[in-house]
């Protein structure tokens, strides 16, 4: 764990240092829980958003997009209960005066169990070699099944008392297995709190003319109070969904984990419009479609696994998260939710305005019923830089840092190094830039030698390195090296085009996400 933890300040330190993400306002000390992403981080982070939106919207004929405004009417909040239930569970160590989510707290304690289990049986394969049964182990070893009562035993009560929210509860799981602040190491803690995660602001000048408005806390609303709008311009017949990409606000209690979890962040979010009863047949389809697109980028199937909640949202009546495996442990990065009619049967309710669906197959109305995938840039983003993100010893006694990003999300494609700065080879380079440089982001670098060149190129993810040396202004030929192997290739010019296209285009990922 310690040596996860050491990698994963390497790599936030990596992104700072090869402009990919800054604290904000960093010459002020930055602002807690909010990053800016610097002109590589902007590029991969376009990359990731253009690579969601097109598996949406050009894979499905039924998907079509929106930009709703971030402010919305205050009712729009009371309406999706955000206003009354969009609360996190808070509890402060008196000694650390730190601040957790008790929830999170409960996770990390079962996580821990799960780890002691998983240990358990790691040290019983490699002493039992070839014949060992994981599963037979699982069922009969006396101390894995003393870990998994007790896991079986505090999960039960948390579900309970999430449910029942129940915060007295909460807080006596906290003390009676004996979870400590990692800072302070005490079981001092306060009584727990609710705490409203939504950012409010007022809109308006004078004083009793302004209103008080909220920073969206999740992109969906926007879609819903849309609904009809687009249903009804773009004769949308049901099923159909509606994507859309933008900036959400939260008041998170606890903001450690760089850009995991952000009080500023960036959401993808597809609410798709379904009949009442057809739900779960739609919930699996999405939940699978979801996690081919993430399986598709090819870092690795195993960092990805389902994870069904425990509690369900107000609104939910199925939900699970695509977790991927951080630094940090298995964390979600999208949710799939069916968030049944409640949203658009609370906004007819909060409007008085029908938003029913007239399906002429049935011949009768009805509101529609929703599955939702929720996905967040950031985390993305941090999923594909922390599986990217490799030191390699190189046979000759070095090493290199180099981002092995999937080559279509590169936030440069290629590099064009001329030899030496004399002799008409910057030239030369120029001229294979320009004819490249429309259809891919391209750099050109002039200085220092060839292999620290290389080395920037693989700090940065760029997938193709292309070298024009004195034979190129004869043969029309260059070296082409490829970042993950360090192979090189001779090339002729005229080739690159294809060469690089084929790999850094999105149709392969799109053909494995429709088979
Ligand atoms: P968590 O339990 O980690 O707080 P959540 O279940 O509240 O997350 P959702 O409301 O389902 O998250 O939001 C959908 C997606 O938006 C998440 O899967 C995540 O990728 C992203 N997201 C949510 N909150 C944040 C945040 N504070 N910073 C960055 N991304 C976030």
């Amino acid at each position: 764990m310690a040596q996860q933890e050491d990698v994963f300040k390497k790599l936030v330190a990596h992104c700072k240092e090869y402009g990919f993400v800054f604290p904000s306002s960093e010459i002020y000390d930055g602002l807690a829980a909010v990053y800016d992403y610097g002109q590589n981080g902007v590029e991969l982070k376009n990359n990731i958003k253009k690579y969601w939106w097109d598996s949406m919207v050009l894979l499905h004929e039924n998907v079509v997009g929106l930009d709703a405004a971030i402010f919305m009417h205050p009712t729009t909040w009371k309406a999706s209960g955000h206003v009354d239930a969009f609360n996190d569970p808070l509890i402060d160590n008196k000694d650390s005066k730190k601040r957790y989510r008790a929830d999170v707290l409960i996770e990390d304690l079962l996580a821990k169990y799960d780890d002691k289990i998983e240990k358990e049986v790691e040290k019983a394969a490699k002493r039992f070699g070839e014949s060992f049964d994981a599963t037979l182990y699982r069922q009969t070893n006396t101390r894995v099944l003393e870990h998994q009562a007790k896991r079986d035993e505090i999960h039960s009560r948390f579900v309970k008392a999430l449910n029942d929210s129940d915060l007295a509860e909460l807080k006596q799981i906290i003390v009676d297995y004996d979870v400590v602040c990692p800072i302070s190491g005490t079981k001092n803690w306060t009584d727990v709190r609710q705490f409203n995660l939504m950012f409010s602001t007022e809109m308006g000048s004078t004083a009793d003319g302004s209103m008080k408005i909220y920073l969206r806390p999740e992109t969906a609303q926007g879609i819903f109070v849309n609904y009809l709008n687009v249903q009804k311009t773009g004769r949308m017949k049901i099923p159909f969904g509606i994507a859309q990409i933008g900036k959400a606000f939260r008041n998170e209690i606890v903001a450690r984990q760089f850009i995991f979890r952000m009080r500023e962040f960036e959401q993808m979010e597809m609410q798709f419009f379904v009949r009442p009863g057809t739900e779960m047949e739609w919930f699996k389809k999405w939940k699978e479609t979801r996690l081919k697109w993430h399986k598709a980028l090819g870092l690795g199937d195993q960092k990805y696994r389902f994870h069904d909640h425990d509690k369900l949202a107000h609104y939910a009546n199925a939900a699970t998260d695509i977790e991927f495996e951080m630094p940090f442990g298995f964390k979600e990065v999208e949710g799939i939710h069916s968030r049944t009619n409640f949203d658009l049967s609370s906004h007819e309710k909060y409007s008085g305005k029908s938003i029913k669906y007239f399906d002429p197959e049935l011949n009768e109305s009805y509101t529609p019923y929703v599955i939702e995938t929720s996905i967040g840039v950031d985390r993305t983003f941090l999923s594909i830089m922390a599986a990217s993100y490799t030191e390699e010893q190189l046979e000759n006694g070095e090493s290199r840092v180099v981002l092995k990003l999937p080559a279509v999300l590169a936030p440069i494609k290629l590099a064009v190094l001329p030899l030496v700065k004399k002799d008409g080879l910057p030239e030369k380079a120029r001229e294979i830039m320009n004819s490249l440089k429309f259809d891919f982001k391209c750099q050109y670098d002039e200085k220092d030698s060839i292999g620290k060149r290389y080395r920037r190129q693989d700090a940065i993810g760029t997938p193709f390195c292309v070298t024009v040396d004195h034979d190129s202004l004869t043969d029309n030929t260059v070296t082409i090296r490829y970042r993950d192997t360090m192979q090189q290739e001779r090339v002729p010019v005229e080739k690159l085009h294809e060469l690089i296209g084929q790999k850094v285009s999105m149709k392969q990922l799109f053909k494995k996400i429709v088979e």
